[in-house]
């Protein structure tokens, strides 16, 4: 079968061919049908710091996918051939500590799908039965290939209370842009997002935010008078991993105000602590998806209406992923769509 591979410990991937999968005990394998980019698989490929020192050379990469189950190894139960599926791209432990308690998301040693193990850059991807979600019948194929990046918005989204509460979000990258259509959809009174690329905040006031500010000429405290706030917003998601928006989230949170950091800084990041303390923020770090209330919420929000297509703006097929991932790295896009094959 093809597979998108990094072939060498340095930059680029290959299309190659490699041997169709064994499915062992419990094991599933998926014909991959839609594939989304992440910014993680161009890492992959750009071979940064981070991917030098995280990544399997001879690894298959890609994490965000949709497909249908094509073979069940021994003992799967809860799966038939045909359905429609996506798969939780950490695989756990189920020895550490958390996992023991039920928090699967904070395993202390996860494996990720197409970092340290075969990824779904590829024609099939086997995965162990209980990492697989199968869909509602009828969910657009492309917005299923996306439930993983979903995922990461949906748990920053719900990791504090937003009803009636104004939210700022830095960064309207893909997971900023869907974090904003959960939370007005979760009835939030204003969401504010900020970016630096004008594309980027076009594509965050189509999908309905009360405001998008430039952060290069307007901070979040100068949206306050327009919008009728007085205090600062209740919640904030720190969707860029850019240390300057971070500082700008936490002054412009009012006292108590909680923030969930999702963006992952490239280094260190200086911060004023006192900031925090006097005004008594609350800081939450977010990995990852709750396995599986977060896919379960999905879930429930897509069938209750929630659109995420506005975030899809870019396709090609995977022949194309080279230039796929070139208009990732551009900034250029919302979210960036693989075709493996037609279902
Ligand atoms: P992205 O890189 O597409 O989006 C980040 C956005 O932040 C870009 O649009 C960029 O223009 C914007 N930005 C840069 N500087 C800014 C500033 N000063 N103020 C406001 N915006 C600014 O990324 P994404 O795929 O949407 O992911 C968002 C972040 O979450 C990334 O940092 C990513 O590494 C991280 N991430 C974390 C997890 C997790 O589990 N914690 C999972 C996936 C992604
Ligand atoms: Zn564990």
């Amino acid at each position: 079968m093809r597979a998108l591979v990094k072939t060498q410990a340095g930059p680029g991937l290959e299309m190659v061919e490699v041997p169709q999968p064994s499915v062992g005990p419990d094991e599933v394998s998926v014909k991959v049908l839609r594939t989304g980019i992440c910014g993680t698989d161009v890492h992959i490929d750009r071979w940064d710091p981070w991917a030098q020192s995280h990544v399997a050379v001879g690894v298959t990469v890609g994490h965000e996918f949709v497909g249908r189950v094509e073979a069940l190894g021994p003992g799967v139960e809860d799966l038939e051939v045909g359905d429609l599926v996506s798969g939780e791209g950490h695989l756990v432990c189920g020895r550490c500590r958390n996992c023991r308690a039920g928090r699967r998301v904070m395993c202390a040693r996860t494996e990720g799908v197409g970092v340290t193990r075969e990824g779904c850059f590829a024609s099939s991807i086997v995965l162990p039965s209980g990492n697989l979600w199968r869909h509602q019948p009828g969910i657009d194929l492309e917005v299923a290939a996306i439930f993983d990046p979903f995922g990461n918005a949906v748990h920053v989204a719900t990791a504090f209370e937003i009803l009636n509460e104004d939210v700022a979000i830095t960064g309207a990258g893909p997971i900023g842009l869907m974090a904003a259509i959960v939370a007005r959809h979760a009835g939030a009174r204003h969401v504010v997002v900020s970016d630096v690329s004008p594309y980027r905040l076009a594509l965050a006031e189509s999908i309905g935010a009360t405001k998008a500010v430039d952060a290069r000429s307007t901070s979040l405290r100068d949206t306050f008078a327009a919008l009728d706030m007085a205090e600062g917003f209740d919640v904030g998601f720190e969707m860029s991993g850019n240390p300057a928006a971070l500082r700008g989230l936490l002054e412009a949170c009012c006292h108590g105000g909680k923030v969930a950091l999702l963006g992952l800084p490239a280094g260190s990041v200086e911060l004023d602590v006192s900031t925090v303390v006097m005004n008594m923020l609350t800081l939450r770090g977010i990995y990852g998806r709750q396995m599986f209330e977060t896919w379960y919420a999905m879930s429930v929000l897509v069938d209750a209406g929630l659109d995420l297509r506005p975030v899809i703006t870019h396709r090609f097929d995977a022949a194309d992923w080279a230039e796929a991932f070139e208009t990732v790295a551009s900034g250029e896009c919302g979210k960036v769509i693989l075709t493996w094959d037609e279902d």
